[in-house]
């Protein structure tokens, strides 16, 4: 778990490399099927373009559908879900018909300026749709894009990663996260981490740490 621009995604793929299980992100999965026009995708898309994130059916009807693959027998990632507490209800649910108990539930914590700070260093390439960040991952000179396809093409800040509307996408996380981190502290699942700090390495350590602990509880204090 973790707002938009905790480091999330990249914290979840580095941890599914280093333990050789999947890294199931729901976003992602939305993403493809958007891209490729599926009917999920315009069931997505119609509730995206509402200003709605994603009912908890869709989304619950993804990851059953997604666990039931080879790939997910000696575990999984998830990522981006559950992000509802219907849907962290649904998890526990799919988790008991499968046989199957969560081990941990990763929350990074990262303060909401940090966040803005994070998000408005975004840039995108308006040809190619690649993204940089001035801060982490900038374009070779931070003003173009780098590929050859898009010589002299000036990268821009799109309205998603405007102040104003990252501050109203934090509000909506804030409102629906807090009601699923009560839920799993309460079940002794909730570890959180600090990742405040920029440093990628140092927090994924943390995290192995944690992983490599489990099932030890963990419910109180942040670790860093
Ligand atoms: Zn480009």
């Amino acid at each position: 778990m973790g707002a938009p621009g905790a480091g999330k995604g990249t914290q979840a793929k580095r941890l599914g490399r280093a333990r050789n299980l999947p890294h199931i992100s729901t976003g992602d999965i939305f993403r493809w099927n958007i891209e490729n026009d599926t009917p999920l995708g315009r069931r997505v898309k119609a509730c995206i373009d509402a200003g709605q994130l994603a009912p908890d059916d869709l989304a619950c009807e993804i990851v059953a559908d997604r666990l039931t693959e080879d790939d997910c027998r000696d575990g999984y990632i998830l990522d981006g879900f559950p992000r509802s507490r219907g849907q962290a209800e649904r998890l526990s649910e799919m988790l008991r018909e499968r046989g199957e108990s969560l081990d941990l539930v990763i929350n990074l914590e990262v303060s909401d300026d940090e966040i803005v700070h994070r998000l408005t260093a975004r840039r995108t390439c308006p040809h190619c749709g690649r993204i940089y960040n001035l801060l982490f991952a900038p374009s070779e000179d931070g003003v173009h894009c780098d590929r050859p396809t898009c010589e002299g093409v000036t990268l821009v800040l799109r309205e998603d990663d405007r102040e104003d509307v990252i501050r109203e996408r934090l509000q909506v996380y804030h409102s629906v996260s807090e009601p699923i981190i009560e839920f799993y502290k309460k079940q002794g699942k909730l570890c959180s981490v600090d990742a405040m700090p920029t440093d990628r390495d140092a927090i994924s350590a943390t995290i192995e740490d944690l992983v490599n602990s489990a099932p030890a509880s963990c419910s109180e204090g942040t670790t860093s």
